[in-house]
């Protein structure tokens, strides 16, 4: 099987309680990319400015991404800056600058278009759209979604719902696009939208996923460090995407091993800034997190 990853390479400039650190590397493709590549070896699309580094993008290559698809355009990579309060669920947009974002026309190589699984990872939902055309007979699209293109571009995202199968967004996203409170029917709407399966991320409290006939609950790995959790959702996704990419079906169990997997690498992510604790893990730290999650909620 093969998966194609669209998203954001971008420098993150975050504020923590305690820190800050400026223009670090970021990006929805570079946390999803890197947690894919823990089961897959997963193709991206992304545009970086000349002001990227080149070493992280050889770093991506050494842990087996594809990044053909990268295009490196004259001008400034994107530039998201983000603060956490005391409540690593709750953060605030400082500023985004698309910059070399805005006149992006992202392109599937031809081998590219060919791949099993899609990730429209979050980006602007009009470039999402361009990308969901490209792809030529995927067996599985999933998206991602963050509240700034629900407010901006309302009726995009709402023409790429319909083309997906797996939507991924936050509580709190999942309820400005259904106006619902209740999650299982903020859910069934989404349903009711497009996706045959809806991944409602809950921070710190896990993931609800809802299909027609199917309802799982992952718990979020409990971290007794959380340092920084940008990147947490993307993580999951990837690591999501890219099991079941190297499962080869998306049964239910399929499904609910893949959230497990998401729960795990995503606690990585937030163990450290940036990509650094996510950059490097080994086999038998991912299979130990994955035992001791079952050990917590089997009974
Ligand atoms: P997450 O914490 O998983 O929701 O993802 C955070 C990442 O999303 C950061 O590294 C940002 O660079 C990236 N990001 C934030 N806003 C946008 C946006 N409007 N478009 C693309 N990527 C974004």
């Amino acid at each position: 099987m093969s998966l194609v990853i669209v998203g954001s390479l971008a420098f993150d400039t975050i504020e923590t309680p305690t820190e800050r650190k400026e223009r670090i590397i970021g990006g929805s493709c570079s946390f999803s990319a890197l947690a894919a590549s823990y089961f897959t070896s997963p193709q991206i699309v992304a545009v970086i400015g000349d002001d990227f580094p080149q070493e992280f993008i050889s770093l991506l290559n050494r842990r087996g991404v594809d990044t053909r698809g990268v295009t490196r355009e004259a001008g400034k990579t994107f530039h998201w800056e983000g603060r956490y309060g005391d409540d690593p669920n709750q953060r605030t947009t400082i500023r985004t600058e698309l910059n070399v974002f805005q006149d992006f026309k992202p392109r599937l190589l031809q081998d590219y278009a060919a791949a099993d699984i899609v990730f429209l990872g979050n980006i602007d939902p009009e470039l999402q759209e361009d990308i969901r055309r490209q792809a030529q007979k995927p067996r599985l699209v999933a998206m991602d979604t963050i509240n700034l293109w629900i407010n901006t571009k309302p009726e995009a995202l709402v023409r790429v719902l319909k083309e997906v199968d797996i939507f991924f967004a936050n509580d709190e996203e999942v309820r400005m696009i259904t106006d619902e409170l209740n999650l299982i029917k903020a859910g069934k709407k989404l349903l009711s939208m497009g996706p045959s399966l809806a991944v409602i991320k809950k921070g710190e409290h896990g993931a609800l996923l809802v299909g027609e006939e199917f309802m799982f609950g992952v718990m979020a790995y409990p971290c007794e460090t959380v340092i920084d959790p940008t990147g947490a959702g993307d993580s999951f996704a990837g690591a999501f995407l890219g099991y079941l990419d190297r499962a080869g079906s998306f049964r239910p169990e399929d499904f609910r091993r893949a959230a497990a997997y998401g729960s795990v690498l995503a606690s990585f992510t937030i163990e450290d800034f940036s990509v650094e604790r996510l950059k490097d893990i080994s086999a038998q730290e991912i299979e130990d997190r994955l035992q001791a999650l079952r050990g917590l909620v089997s009974f």
